[in-house]
C-alpha cells in the first residue's frame, strides 16, 4: 500500500474513533466481569487496582477463595492503602464443607456489602465471587441488590469462572478469558510471581 493511501486510511479510522469518543458522554461507575477458563481474570482485576491507586483513587479487594500460597498482590497493595478481606476458612477447590463455607462466605460478603455502600471507595474487587453464587453460598438476589445500591461513581470488578447469566446481563463490561494454552497442561508447576 502506498504511503498516501495508508495515511488516508489512518485518517478515516481516526475520525471514526474520535466520533465514538465524542459520543460517549455518560460518567458513572461500571461493573466489570472477568470470567472464562483462561488465565488472567484475577491478574486483570489487580491490574485495574494498580491503575486506580496510581491515580490516587481508593480501591479495596475482597477475595472469596484463599489460595494456599502467600498473596503477592496483597503484599504490594495493602501498604498502599487498599484493604483486603480474604475468606478465612480453608475453602479450597478440593474440600468443600457446605455449612462452614457458607458461614465464612457470608462473613466475607458482609465486608463486601460494607464496601459496596461506602462512597469513599472508587473501585471494589470481588475476586472469585462467581463460585459463591454457583455453590449457593450466597444468594444471587443479595448480590444483585448490593450492586444496584452501590454509589453511582463506584466501579466493581467480579472475577471467576462460570459467571451467572444474570450478573453478566447486569454488567457493563464482560471479558471471557479463553484458554488457548496453559503451561500447567504440559506439567509446568505454578510459579510464585506468575500464578500468585
Ligand atoms: P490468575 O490469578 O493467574 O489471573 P485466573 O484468576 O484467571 O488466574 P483462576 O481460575 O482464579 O484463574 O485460577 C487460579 C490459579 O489457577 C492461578 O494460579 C492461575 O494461574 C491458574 N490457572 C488459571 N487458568 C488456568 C488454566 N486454564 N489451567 C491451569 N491453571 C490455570
Ligand atoms: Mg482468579
Amino acid at each position: 500500500m502506498s504511503q498516501s493511501r495508508h495515511e488516508e486510511r489512518q485518517q478515516r479510522l481516526k475520525e471514526k474513533v474520535d466520533a465514538r469518543i465524542e459520543a460517549a458522554q455518560i460518567e458513572r461507575g461500571i461493573i466489570i466481569i472477568f470470567t472464562g477458563n483462561g488465565k488472567g481474570k484475577t491478574t486483570a482485576a489487580f491490574g485495574t487496582v494498580c491503575r486506580a491507586i496510581g491515580h490516587g483513587k481508593k480501591a479495596a479487594v475482597v477475595q472469596f477463595i484463599k489460595g494456599s500460597w502467600d498473596n503477592g498482590e496483597r503484599e504490594l497493595l495493602e501498604p498502599l492503602g487498599a484493604p483486603f478481606f480474604v475468606m478465612s476458612t480453608g475453602f479450597t477447590w478440593e474440600t468443600q464443607n457446605k455449612e462452614t463455607d457458607t458461614l465464612a462466605c457470608l462473613e466475607t460478603w458482609h465486608h463486601a456489602k460494607r464496601l459496596l455502600s461506602d462512597p469513599q471507595y472508587d473501585l471494589v474487587v470481588l475476586d472469585e465471587l462467581t463460585y459463591m453464587v454457583s455453590y449457593h453460598y450466597l444468594g444471587l438476589d443479595d448480590v444483585i441488590q448490593a450492586l444496584l445500591d452501590r454509589p453511582a461513581n463506584q466501579s466493581v470488578i467480579i472475577t471467576g469462572r462460570g459467571c451467572h447469566r444474570d450478573l453478566i446481563n447486569l454488567a457493563d463490561t464482560v471479558t471471557e478469558m479463553r484458554p488457548v494454552k496453559h503451561a500447567f497442561d504440559v506439567g509446568i508447576k505454578a510459579q510464585k510471581g506468575i500464578d500468585w
